[in-house]
């Protein structure tokens, strides 16, 4: 891997830092509570629940199930009843938190959609993309750094999970050491910043910024051919969509099956592009920012990549979203973020998963198509000097 030094950048002495102009407040659609492994739950969460009678409010006593939990060990996990949560009620409240207070749910309930990790320059909090109503509450929820404090104070099973690699990839073969990456992380932030989501499209703001990473680092990227790396990214998922469907038994859940046909469908589905309203142009273009700060590079393998799955799912979004007078829904010209959103939380909750999280990183040439893609007029390349 090669290393490249950077001019380090003073540590901000932030507590906790989130994106710019960051929002979000809980619209209560219940998402949630449905496509999620429920859990694991605390013990003592469960224990409590039981004492306090938890299972009249589920209509069953057998709420809770003891399953293998993501590090292997089994615990608890709250049972699925019709593809939802069983505490959840018609209206999409929670019977536990009408009834017992919030103080009563498991700590991984209470913790979404905050995400918090730790980096050298502090605590990190941004919103989890998968949030249903995050489409909306990132312009009129209320300010994230207002609720830094309550984010903290929240329980969690594990610690907060610490960003301190020995080396970050830019690009595959191309690491800056973890101080070098801080420096760049934060005048790609900037850039981000400086870019005006009203007339910037979204993937253009992707790329734009992978040149201008790889810029700093002193690399090229190719010549990008989008449309043939985008239906190789499509294929490769189509087919973990397949295995996953082959791979399923009786203990594969209604919900897992549901939600995996759900995605089979979107990546089959091959609408004409439509153009994002301006509305999604904002909300996608926070959800890129969140990305950089939240470290998605981790799971992509590194920056550019990351950027090329964020293009991808811009095409996903294009062609993917309900069309005019489909389904009988009333479907403007532009893509509203109502509709970005129920193609891109269904894709995010299928894509966090061990076995889609690989095969994405098999797609990393492609990816690397994707985001060196010639760029339209709507954004400049900013130049960060190494
Ligand atoms: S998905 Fe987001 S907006 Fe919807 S209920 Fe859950 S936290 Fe609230």
């Amino acid at each position: 891997m090669l290393f490249i030094r950077l001019t380090p950048r003073p540590v901000t002495g932030r507590l906790m830092q989130t994106l710019p102009g960051a929002r979000w407040s809980c619209h209560g659609c219940g998402a949630c509570c449905r496509d999620f492994r429920l859990g694991p739950v605390e013990p003592g969460v469960v224990e409590d629940l039981k004492a306090r009678g938890a299972g009249q409010l589920a209509g069953r006593e057998d709420w809770a199930v003891p399953e293998p939990g993501p590090n292997g060990e089994v615990g608890w996990f709250l049972r699925h009843v019709d593809g939802h949560c069983v505490f959840l009620l018609p209206d999409n409240r929670c019977a536990v938190h009408a009834t017992y207070g919030a103080e009563a749910k498991p700590g991984f309930c209470r913790e979404f959609p905050f995400r918090r990790l730790r980096d050298p320059n502090g605590e990190v909090l941004v919103i989890r993309a998968e949030c249903g109503g995050f489409h909306a509450s990132h312009t009129n929820g209320a300010e994230l750094a207002a609720q830094t404090e309550e984010a903290a104070s929240l329980p969690s099973l594990w610690p907060t999970p610490e960003f301190k690699p020995a080396a970050v990839a830019v690009m595959p073969g191309v690491g800056l050491t973890l101080a070098d990456w801080m420096a760049l992380e934060g005048a790609l932030l900037r850039c981000w910043e400086g870019v005006d989501p009203d007339q910037a499209e979204p993937e253009d703001t992707a790329r734009a910024l992978a040149r201008s990473a790889v810029h700093a680092v002193g690399k090229t990227l190719g010549p990008g051919r989008a449309e043939l790396a985008a239906g190789a990214v499509r294929e490769a998922m189509r087919m973990v969509t397949q295995a996953a469907m082959a791979q399923e038994t009786d203990a594969t859940e209604d919900w897992q099956k549901g939600l995996v046909r759900e995605v089979a469908a979107l990546l089959q589905t091959a609408h004409s592009p439509r153009p994002f309203a301006p509305a999604t142009r904002r909300y996608l273009h926070t959800l890129l920012g969140q990305a950089i700060l939240g470290k998605h590079l981790l799971a992509a393998g590194g920056f550019v990549p990351m950027l090329g799955r964020f293009v991808f799912e811009c095409a996903l979004v294009r062609t993917a979203a309900v069309q005019p007078g489909e389904r009988g829904e009333a479907a403007g010209a532009s893509i509203s973020p109502t509709e970005a959103s129920a193609v891109l939380v269904p894709w995010l909750r299928f894509a966090d998963n061990p076995m889609v999280l690989a095969m994405l990183r098999r797609t990393t040439p492609a990816l690397m198509e994707l985001a060196g893609t010639p760029l339209k007029d709507s954004v400049s390349v900013p130049t960060i000097r190494p």
